[in-house]
């Protein structure tokens, strides 16, 4: 997707600090950090929203959330624990429409969340 931010960012089109990379997916910090430790999880590969997740993709949620958990422990937050979340469209949250996962932790988080 020619103008999708996330899409740009793969590219290298966009700046981003990359913090850990697969052949799959690649996660970087969160341009508006919520936290100390705010990083997004994103595919290579465009999907626009949770709700357009294919049973093939599967194995790609399984990599996205072990990239995630490696991300907790090269950021030093693994067992203190941390929070991922996916927002899924409007009433969701979602802002920008190229599914990520956000990473956050290093401060206590308060539930529910807003
Ligand atoms: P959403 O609201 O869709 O769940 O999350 C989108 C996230 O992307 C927000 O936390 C926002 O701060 C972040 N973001 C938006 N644009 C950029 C950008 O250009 N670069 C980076 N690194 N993060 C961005
Ligand atoms: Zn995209």
């Amino acid at each position: 997707m020619a103008d999708c931010i996330f899409c740009r960012i793969v590219k290298g089109e966009l700046p981003a600090q990359i913090v850990y990379e697969t052949e799959s997916v690649i996660a970087f910090r969160d341009l508006h950090a919520q936290a100390p430790t705010h990083v997004l999880v994103i595919p290579r590969r465009h999907i626009a929203t949770l709700n357009d997740l294919m049973p093939e993709d599967a194995s790609l949620m399984g990599e996205m959330v072990l990239a995630a958990q490696a991300v907790a422990h090269q950021e030093g937050i693994a067992d203190q624990g941390y929070r991922t979340i996916m927002n899924c469209n409007l009433a969701g949250g979602q802002t920008v429409y190229h599914i990520h996962l956000h990473v956050l932790g290093g401060r206590q988080m308060t539930w529910p969340p807003g």
